[in-house]
């Protein structure tokens, strides 16, 4: 008897624990979330979470609005002015920088704020206040720093920090547009952080209204482009396919077309374009897979992309790898070292004409 009571308490135990296990509700007093902008008719609406809880200022209803935007901005060390007062980039379709003497590229962050500080920190890009002494140099974050991790909101809003300061200094940073944003852009919501899927209901705002056009990350994002050359190294997130070139497309059409068509409209708009359609997908900039597994890609493919873009080699991230690598002797390279997992990840640096794979954390650089 004693036995099969042992046996009872054992099975509950173990149905507590399957039950436990399950819960996929994130602990939502536990919950903080960075203040965000969202603009509807002439009110401007700030809303963050502490501790569970949402906080909201209004611009049409918050006496002394202006005055406690500074003390948010202040307290939470985020730009929340410059975010106010952003106007959008005069040309963002070219996208061509030449003479540029140092760069640092990362890629994938997907939420991995830590990380990312972290390996910023390490290469000189930024110091321990998290501002920018890259002086003249640009920063390239090469797409998908959303969804999977937690640290998405604080990325962000470092990242648009740092392109503010590095602007002041003569410096840039890039930000193009993943797969993974274009997703949620498209309220694809599958891969998003489960504190986040918490805090819509907290904050009243779905994940993928925080990203409309009506907020101030959704308006900014929509400002950034596909492909970016910066002396003769282009970048793009996931890379180009054969297929690409034969359409006749230029680097300059599929910004535009990303720009002005892709983000602007729903995706069941956008995706009746045969054009579009194709853009946004598989063979597309920011999903294609093929230099990765693609048996058919010849050299002669490579060559050819690369002339396309008038570049010597091309930098991708999207397909994870334990370290950068290189791929078509050079012609290829891969950056997404899995930054993703928190505890590892690399940037490519190119400093005096080399490039350099800067390591995370206990190891040193080496070329
Ligand atoms: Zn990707």
């Amino acid at each position: 008897m004693k036995y099969i009571f042992l046996s009872f308490l054992c099975c509950l135990g173990c149905w507590t624990l399957g039950q436990e296990k399950e819960k996929p509700i994130f602990p939502t007093d536990s919950l903080y979330e960075l203040p965000q902008l969202f603009f509807h008719d002439n009110d401007t609406i700030i809303k963050w979470i502490e501790a569970g809880a949402k906080y909201e200022i209004s611009s049409l209803y918050t006496t002394g609005f202006q005055d406690t935007v500074l003390r948010l901005e202040q307290r939470f060390h985020i730009p929340l002015t410059k975010a106010l007062t952003y106007e959008k980039e005069q040309d963002i379709m070219s996208q061509e920088y030449d003479g540029v003497e140092q760069f640092v590229a990362i890629s994938d962050i997907h939420g991995q704020y830590e990380t990312f500080v972290e390996l910023l920190e390490q290469h000189g890009v930024i110091d321990r206040q998290l501002n920018w002494i890259y002086g003249k140099g640009h920063l390239m974050i090469n797409g998908d720093i959303l969804d999977r991790g937690a640290g998405v909101t604080e990325t962000l809003w470092l990242v648009f920090k740092l392109q503010q300061q590095a602007h002041e200094q003569g410096g840039k940073v890039h930000y193009t547009i993943g797969n993974h944003e274009l997703m949620v852009l498209d309220n694809d919501l599958r891969y998003i952080h489960k504190k986040y899927t918490a805090g819509q209901d907290i904050l009243g705002e779905s994940y993928h209204a925080q990203f409309s056009n009506q907020s101030f990350f959704g308006q900014w994002m929509r400002q950034n482009p596909v492909m970016v050359k910066i002396n003769r190294t282009g970048f793009v997130h996931a890379g180009i396919s054969p297929v690409v070139i034969e359409r006749g497309l230029t680097p300059k059409d599929i910004n535009r077309l990303f720009i002005d068509s892709i983000y602007t409209q729903e995706k069941d708009t956008y995706r009746k374009s045969e054009k579009l359609n194709f853009l946004a997908r598989t063979h597309g900039p920011v999903w294609y897979r093929g230099y990765f597994k693609d048996d058919d890609l010849t050299e002669t493919d490579i060559e050819k992309m690369l002339q396309w873009w008038n570049v010597d080699r091309i930098v991708v991230g999207h397909t994870s790898q334990k370290a950068i690598i290189t791929l078509f002797g050079g012609s290829v390279v891969a950056i997404d070292s899995s930054v993703k997992y928190g505890d590892r990840g690399e940037v490519l640096i190119y400093e005096k004409g080399a490039f350099f794979r800067g390591f995370f954390k206990w190891q040193t650089r080496t070329p």
